[in-house]
């Protein structure tokens, strides 16, 4: 009778300890990804983890193709746009801080969203499937941050998917989710300031990301289903 039931998972680099006979049934390689399975006796793929970072600028639809991204791989979800938002709602200390730089369409500091960001991460426990990193990082330092603070861990991030929307397009969509949802930032003046914030400080990214190996482009204009379409290519083979 075995009475070994654990299972190894992605983030974990040890082979199970089987212990006596059981365990010369392993092959010799046991790396990440694969799991021994006690109730079939074989050594399996194990789902990697799919740590993604949704990239683009304000209004390129991040928001949108997260929820999709969740819904169909069960992925967990980091915005930190909506956890500032949440902040400044309580009223806490770190909202009146965020709100400051919010209403100027400027940037939280590199420091304050690094260890907002892990906090909220270590909160997924150990279990997920991966979590989808939306609007963050922002700048080289937090994509540094990042990477640090995964590999710490025994994590990465799998990809990076680059949402492109013309600036035109942007805008119009901004003006109109201002209207629409009355967010104090989507006004014309707050938007321009955040573009003019994402191309010299958040854009540079994409070279980081090509340089790294990770970044996928995704064109971002057109239909919703379109877009996801393409998003999944990119994960289904991750
Ligand atoms: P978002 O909802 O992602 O467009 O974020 C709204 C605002 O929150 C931004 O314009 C920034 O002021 C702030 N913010 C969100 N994420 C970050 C981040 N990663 N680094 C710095 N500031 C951020």
């Amino acid at each position: 009778m075995y009475s070994i039931n654990r299972k190894g998972r992605s983030s974990d680099p040890q082979p199970p300890n089987l212990g006596g006979s059981l365990g010369d049934l392993l092959p010799d390689v046991w790396y990440k990804g694969k799991e021994y399975n006690i109730e079939t006796n074989q050594v399996e793929q194990h789902i990697k983890m799919k740590n993604i970072v949704i990239f683009g600028a304000p209004g390129s639809g991040k928001g949108t193709q997260s929820d999709k991204l969740i819904e169909h791989y069960g992925l967990e979800h980091i915005s930190t746009g909506d956890v500032l938002r949440a902040e400044i709602k309580k009223g806490s200390e770190l909202g009146k801080t965020a709100q400051q730089f919010i209403d100027q369409g400027q940037l939280i500091p590199d420091d304050l969203m690094v260890s907002i960001l892990a906090s909220v991460y270590d909160g997924f426990g150990r279990g997920h499937k991966g979590v989808i990193f939306d609007g963050f990082p922002r700048t080289i330092p937090q994509a540094e941050a990042l990477k640090a603070m995964l590999a710490e861990r025994g994590d990465c991030v799998a990809a990076m998917l680059e949402l492109d929307v013309p600036e035109d397009e942007l805008m119009k969509r901004l003006i109109l989710r201002g209207q629409q949802s009355g967010r104090a930032d989507d006004n014309e003046e707050t938007i321009r300031k955040r573009l003019v914030v994402y191309h010299t400080q958040t854009q540079p990214l994409i070279e980081w990301y090509k340089q790294e190996g990770l970044h996928h482009h995704i064109n971002g204009l057109g239909s919703l289903d379109r877009i996801f379409s393409d998003i999944c290519q990119v994960v289904d083979n991750l």
